[in-house]
């Protein structure tokens, strides 16, 4: 199988840069040279193509949470409903982040096909992957970690059965990107994006606890139940977020989302993007310090009955 990538990479090429989506399983489909915003590419991809939709099957797409968001509204279906029909779990690559990809058909093929004539029954909404095809981006480090330097570019994936580029248009990176609405899925997918890397840049050194996970899993796919752990349970004791932000995520999904990667980057990676309240820090404080004189516990057991503590509420008000 193979995929369809976002941030592919070509390891003989561009040592050491970071992926998100992985790299395409056939690297020699990668046109060995980088491309910049303002390069040129000749491709088309219409219903007239003799190879219209061959893409669609045998790939993996991971979808990112607005992905996720955009296509059950276009389907009218909830979360849960959606994930259930159309997806099924994936580990976000080099990562232990669970995430969900496109469930294929028996046959192969992205379920999503209306026909070989009619093509992506949800065209406007489909996914990220589908749209940067075959046009990816990397991001290249170099450098030790504190004087590290990035680059960005972008890369061509020709593979043999695309008849794209036979085609007589040519656009620039931008033009192409622009026309497939790759700009606006990447703002979106941003703080998702970075969450991803920054759990990648730590390997498989820093086990996540399977609580941290799930965490991650419902923020990643479940707007509605994020909805309900912020507002229902105990979060809003503890957590301090503005009236206005509240009132926001309340009603609005995109809101919400952009939340969710800020919450997410404060709880996994201890961000401070999302405050604990200060009376909460302060009572901490002070209960460690007592809890220190009465039972001469360490600071890291105390944290760690901590972490036990938050964990636990967490599965309460998922299970709730
Ligand atoms: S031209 Fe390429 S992108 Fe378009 S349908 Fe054919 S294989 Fe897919
Ligand atoms: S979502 Fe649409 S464009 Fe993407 S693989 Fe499926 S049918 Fe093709």
């Amino acid at each position: 199988m193979k995929e369809k990538t976002l941030f592919g990479k070509e390891k003989t090429l561009f040592q050491n840069d970071k992926s998100l989506f992985g790299k395409d399983k056939n690297p020699s489909n990668i046109l060995p040279a980088k491309y910049t915003l303002d390069s040129k590419i000749k491709f088309r991809c219409h219903p007239g193509v003799s190879c219209f939709t061959e893409c669609c099957g045998n790939i993996k797409i991971i979808l990112t949470p607005y992905d996720i968001l955009q296509i059950r509204k276009r389907l009218h279906m909830d979360a849960a409903e959606f994930l259930h029909t159309y997806t099924e779990p994936t580990y976000l690559e080099k990562t232990d982040f669970p995430g969900v990809m496109i469930k294929l058909t028996e046959e192969g093929r992205c379920p999503f096909i209306k026909s070989k004539i009619e093509g992506c029954r949800i065209y406007s909404d489909r996914p990220t992957a589908c749209r940067y095809y075959p046009v990816g981006m990397a991001n290249f480090h170099e450098g030790a970690q504190e004087e590290q330097s990035s680059e960005e570019f972008y890369f061509v994936v020709k593979e043999p059965h695309c008849k794209g580029f036979e085609e007589d248009k040519t656009w620039t990176v931008r033009e192409w990107r622009a026309d497939q609405g790759v700009d606006k899925r990447d703002e979106m997918n941003k703080g998702w994006m970075e969450l991803v890397m920054r759990r990648k840049s730590f390997g498989y050194q820093a086990t996540l606890s399977e609580q941290a996970k799930r965490m991650f899993f419902m923020a990643s796919t479940d707007l509605d139940q994020l909805r309900s752990f912020i507002f229902d349970s105990s979060f809003l004791k503890t957590y301090d977020v503005e009236q206005e932000t509240l009132d926001r995520i309340k009603t609005d999904d995109v809101e919400l989302l952009l939340f969710s990667y800020k919450l997410m980057a404060s709880m996994l990676f201890g961000t401070n993007d999302i405050k604990v309240k200060p009376d909460v820090l302060k009572a901490k404080v002070q209960a460690i310090k007592k809890d220190q004189e009465t039972t001469g516990k360490t600071m890291e057991e105390r944290a760690e009955a901590d972490f036990k503590k938050i964990k636990e509420e967490w599965d309460k008000a998922k299970t709730a």
